[in-house]
């Protein structure tokens, strides 16, 4: 089975902290490589991402990587960040500028990922096994595709040792940019980031903001659905495994779930994937 690892955001209520774990204990039987947890861009959770990290390591017995977004951070705070995760036994880590929210005006140390990939190299060298984000549709603030990709190899060759993309369901989009970042000499595993779906509006609404493409034959699959869950859940499962097939048979060296905290999208996939 190709390895693959999980993608979680930290929990606020009691409820919500419920839900993953419930989740972590059900796709903790995919024996995953490792969970992330996300980390809001300005400090929104400053202190719930290293509480569900210390959570899923300690309680779930996971190996937990948290995720940490540099902008608006400063470099006293990021650096605290990183040490409280050396200090609980976190090797890996998945550096990201991050957005801001929107009327969230702070100013950080930090402007691209870039930097903070070159920060925790500086501090901790060797220490940390660094991911970064990459998009194979192009980041929607690049100033075009070219520039992505050279702000990409910039990023690796800052230090970074692997990369997960955004999620995508054109498995093209994908071949090309390994193809494009190879030619650039970049060597590091790029590893597929993969959108169950459980919600489809809300899922156009994130696919709006983060430039990732919904083809328009599956819109139009899903709007003949109309209010018909099951059949949503079933063609959406279908389409996700044939695309993550897809990814395993061209080369993919793993597959990272996105699961918004959900077990049920992502053990649908897998259980369709031979
Ligand atoms: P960068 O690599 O810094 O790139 C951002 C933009 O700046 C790109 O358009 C790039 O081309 C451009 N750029 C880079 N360097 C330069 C330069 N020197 N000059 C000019 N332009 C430049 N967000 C969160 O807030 N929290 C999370 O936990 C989180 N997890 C994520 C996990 C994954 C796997 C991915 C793919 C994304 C995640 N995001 C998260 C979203 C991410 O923070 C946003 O996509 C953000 O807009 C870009 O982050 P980045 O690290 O890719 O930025």
């Amino acid at each position: 089975m190709i390895p693959t690892s999980f993608e979680f955001y930290p929990p606020k209520t009691d409820e919500q902290r419920d839900q993953l774990d419930r989740t972590a204990k059900k796709l903790k039987t995919h024996a995953p490589d490792y969970v992330s947890c996300t980390f809001g861009a300005g400090g929104s959770t400053l202190d719930y991402t290293p509480e569900t990290v210390e959570r899923l390591h300690h309680h779930h017995g996971l190996d937990a990587a948290p995720h940490i977004s540099c902008i608006g951070g400063t470099r006293a705070e990021l650096g605290a960040l990183l040490t409280r995760y050396k200090a609980m036994g976190c090797r890996r880590i998945v550096a990201l500028r991050g957005d801001l929210p929107s009327g969230m005006a702070r100013t950080g140390d930090f402007r691209y990922a870039t930097d903070l990939v070159e920060f925790i190299r500086r501090e901790h060298d060797g220490f940390f096994h660094i991911e970064v984000g990459c998009y194979p549709e192009t980041h929607p603030q690049a100033e075009h595709a070219l520039a992505d990709l050279k702000h990409f190899k910039a990023k690796v060759d800052a230090g970074a040792d692997g990369a997960i993309t955004q999620y995508f369901y054109n498995a093209d989009a994908y071949f090309r940019f390994v193809d494009d970042v190879r030619k650039l000499g970049v060597t590091i595993p790029i590893v597929p980031g993969i959108m169950p779906i459980s919600n489809f509006s809300q899922l156009r609404r994130f696919s709006e903001a983060c430039g990732a493409e919904i083809p328009r034959w599956i819109s139009k699959r899903m709007l003949a659905y109309g209010d018909d869950i099951d059949s949503i859940r079933e063609f959406a499962a279908d389409f996700v495994a044939a695309l993550c097939q897809r990814l395993i048979d061209g080369g993919a060296p793993a597959l990272h779930f996105y699961t918004l905290n959900l077990a049920k999208p992502t053990q649908s996939v897998l259980a369709r994937l031979s």
